[in-house]
């Protein structure tokens, strides 16, 4: 049987993705140090855990209601205000989601009408080009570049916008490249977007980790966004609870209706556990970050003094877990780089190209890898530059 003739199309013509193929390769391997892993090295604070256990003890093994536990919708709500400087309703503009991944799929899922283009930028998550297409919508790269510390330029974005553009998804910092946005790039993305009536997705998942004094400036504190904006945020990254699978998407009710339709219909509720471990996590999220946040900066200044004695040159990753050095004067594509450093020293990263074409020249190193592990995988890079 031709998949052609009896699946659907748009998602049989999805290129697989660059970092599956990657880790493919690494798993026929024993020994090795990865720095090629997008989730933190830190289990769950404790007493989440603990929440989610007696959750259980208490018998809340039943539905919650579609949009999520009340109580966990109304902490969010203050959180937002206080940490990203926007206003939602919990009652109608808040919705729990099984992770990131399905708020960012019912926000597309919901906006998109066949052959809608979105922006995004590159490089960037894996995932933002596939869930695009598979959402019926053309995915549009802009590029970022190292030379502007891979923020996005209004003039990169003017060059890509056409009658036929929905949306721009955003993701500040980011993963792959730690980019972080100031306060002046946050509002002429914003003016942009509403020059030419575009609904922003922003995937502000990282929002806590900013480094060397950073501050992260979300799209939600620019009220003229408000009425066009989709914010996520989620439990997975700073909290270090990617296998709860929680986070949130706020969005203004003439969208957030929509969208909490999908997730009806598709999902009903997430998983109520995860949720009880959520709301625990409300509890004192600053305190439960503070040891993981100081131990990613620490290992991120590591890093940049190591690649820097290594000759390896990188631009200041201020936000997320990952560096993004430059391998093309090495004389190797990405793939080549990773592949070949693989064999020689047991090390992984991922090829920048996994990314997006732009992130040729680049590799991915995740530092959510202890500081000694991460020690030595420096020691054995910078071994298997000399020799090229
Ligand atoms: N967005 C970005 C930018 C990510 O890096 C990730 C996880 N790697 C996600 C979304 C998905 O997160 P979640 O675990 O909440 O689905």
């Amino acid at each position: 049987m031709d998949p052609h003739d009896y699946l659907a199309r748009h998602i049989v013509d999805l290129p697989k993705s660059g970092i599956r193929e990657f880790f493919d390769i690494v798993s026929t391997r024993t020994g090795v140090i990865s720095l090629a892993i997008g989730e933190p090295d830190f289990d769950s604070p404790w007493h989440i855990r603990e929440a989610a256990a007696k959750s259980l003890d208490k018998g809340c093994t039943h539905y919650t209601g579609n949009a999520g536990l009340m109580e966990l919708r109304t902490a969010i709500a203050g959180y937002v205000k206080n940490n990203f400087g926007g206003t939602y309703d919990p009652a109608t503009e808040i919705l729990i989601t099984v992770g990131a991944s399905e708020g960012l799929d019912i926000a597309l899922r919901a906006i998109l009408n066949p052959g809608d283009e979105v922006l995004y930028h590159e490089p960037c998550f894996v995932s933002y080009a596939p869930e695009i297409a598979m959402a019926h919508g053309v995915p549009v790269p802009v590029e970022t570049r190292v030379e502007d510390n891979f923020r996005l330029s209004i003039e990169a974005l003017e060059a890509k916008v056409t009658p036929r553009t929905k949306a721009i998804m955003l993701n500040f910092p980011t993963n792959p490249t730690g980019a972080v946005l100031e306060r002046a790039d946050v509002e002429a993305i914003a003016a942009f977007a509403i020059r030419h009536n575009l609904i922003v997705i922003s995937d502000e998942i990282y929002a806590e980790m900013t480094w060397g004094g950073k501050q992260h400036v979300s799209f939600a504190s620019i009220p003229e966004l408000r009425d066009r904006l989709i914010l996520h945020h989620g439990y997975s990254k700073s909290w270090a609870m990617t296998g709860f699978r929680m986070a949130y998407v706020c969005a203004p009710k003439w969208m957030m209706d929509t969208i909490l339709k999908i997730h009806q219909y598709a999902i009903m509720c997430a998983p109520t556990t995860s949720q009880y471990a959520a709301l625990e996590a409300m509890r004192h999220p600053a305190e439960d970050m503070k040891p993981m946040l100081q131990a990613y900066e620490q290992r991120r200044n590591f890093l940049r003094a190591a690649f820097a004695e290594a000759g390896i040159p990188m631009h200041n990753p201020a936000g997320a877990f990952y560096a993004f050095p430059q391998i093309e004067k090495f004389g190797l594509t990405s793939r080549e780089f990773a592949v070949r450093l693989l064999d020689a020293e047991n090390v992984a990263v991922v090829p920048g190209t996994a990314f997006g074409a732009c992130g040729e020249g680049f590799v991915r190193c995740s530092y959510a890898t202890g500081l000694e592990q991460l020690k030595e995988a420096v020691t054995r890079i910078a071994r298997f530059v000399k020799t090229l």
